[in-house]
């Protein structure tokens, strides 16, 4: 049986995000060679859309339906989701991904109820047995202490969101296989109950932490919001973004934004280095998916240790600054 799948793929500031390709890339493994992979990107700045919708078309979406209208400023949910449900019938897929983010976890059940979808939330691993056969979905629960395996029952329609920076994004299209089109969507704009008046970013610029491959975090043991320097020196030089534990955040070194947990953003990246953080359970529950996760602190025995790959004991106003200096040494 072929499969068509529709991705709705999101960007930010005018650029897809990363976890759009990682949407298309579980797309695409769910309708293996025999199905087909539509996507759909809606806003309202034509030359970021046209950039979109080629980076969707080399990396194997077949059609990518376009719907740019004013409308669609500032992703506002309804007009979003009337985006998607105009895809929907234009393409009538088996199942509708998205990135499991602010605007995906706002959109995706309104989605499945309007169609009468399954929908699974918060995938952070398909197990695929090959073309036509069984696919497992897999989800943490209760902030990570428990992971639910999901099957969809044959043939019935869902609507996944999937985690950032679990799956594997979709990769070009190789040499000599050709690119899918672009078309433009019969988009309506539909009542807004709510209108996006203005965005402020809180977080000062950098790399987005739900999508960032390393991060380097701080809690009470930084002391003040000075504190946060070495951490932030760290961070720039690999790339990555700073995060925080809620005792930094309450403590005011630092703004909400940043905070990691259970009440805080869910962050799964390659590498985390946790700094002057104990490690509460409601903490771990934002990082514990980590790949490789560094603890530094000065207390032996603190909990973080417990989910630690490396450990340091010390103090981390000492162990950062050799850090920096040694990877600035390592990377030239
Ligand atoms: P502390 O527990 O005070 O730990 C500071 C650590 O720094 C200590 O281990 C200390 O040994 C070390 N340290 C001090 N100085 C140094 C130094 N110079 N060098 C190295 N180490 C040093 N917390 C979150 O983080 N995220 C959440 O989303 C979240 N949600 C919550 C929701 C609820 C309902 C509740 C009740 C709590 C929540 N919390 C959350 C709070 C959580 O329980 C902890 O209070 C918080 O995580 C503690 O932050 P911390 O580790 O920075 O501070």
């Amino acid at each position: 049986m072929s499969l068509t799948c529709l991705v709705y793929a999101e960007s930010k500031d005018g650029r897809l995000r990363r976890v759009a390709l990682e949407a298309l890339g579980a797309a695409r493994l769910l309708a293996g060679d025999s199905g087909a992979v539509h996507a759909v990107i809606a806003g309202t700045d034509s030359a970021a859309l046209a950039e979109a919708a080629a980076e969707l078309a080399a990396r194997g979406a077949v059609v990518v339906h376009v719907a740019d209208d004013p409308s669609l400023h500032g992703s506002a949910p309804e007009a979003v989701q009337a985006a998607i449900a105009a895809a929907i019938d234009a393409v009538q897929p088996s199942a509708v991904l998205l990135g499991h983010t602010a605007l995906g976890r706002e959109v995706a059940p309104r989605v499945a109820a309007a169609i009468g979808a399954a929908h699974i939330a918060d995938v952070t691993a398909i197990e695929h047995s090959g073309d036509g056969g069984d696919v497992v979905f897999v989800r943490p629960l209760y902030a990570g202490k428990a992971v639910e395996r999901l099957r969809i029952v044959p043939g019935a329609p869902a609507v996944l969101s999937v985690r950032p920076n679990n799956l594997p994004p979709a990769k070009p299209l190789p040499p000599g296989i050709p690119q899918g089109s672009v078309a433009a969507l019969a988009y309506r704009a539909p009542t807004l109950w709510t209108t996006v008046r203005s965005v402020v970013r809180k977080a000062s610029g950098g790399v987005d932490l739900a999508e960032a491959d390393v991060i380097v975090s701080g809690g009470r043991g930084v002391r003040s919001a000075d504190g946060f320097a070495p951490l932030q020196a760290l961070a720039a030089l690999l790339g990555g973004a700073v995060g925080a534990s809620r005792g930094a955040c309450d403590a005011g070194y630092c703004d909400y934004a940043l905070q990691i947990g259970q009440t805080g953003k869910v962050v799964t990246p390659q590498l985390y280095i946790a700094c002057g953080i104990s490690g509460a359970i409601q903490h771990l529950a934002g990082m514990s998916g980590s790949r490789v996760i560094v603890a530094i602190n000065k207390d032996a025995e603190a909990p973080i240790f417990g989910v630690a790959d490396y450990g340091i004991v010390g103090d981390l106003f000492e162990i950062v600054p050799l850090l920096t200096a040694e990877f600035r040494r390592s990377l030239g």
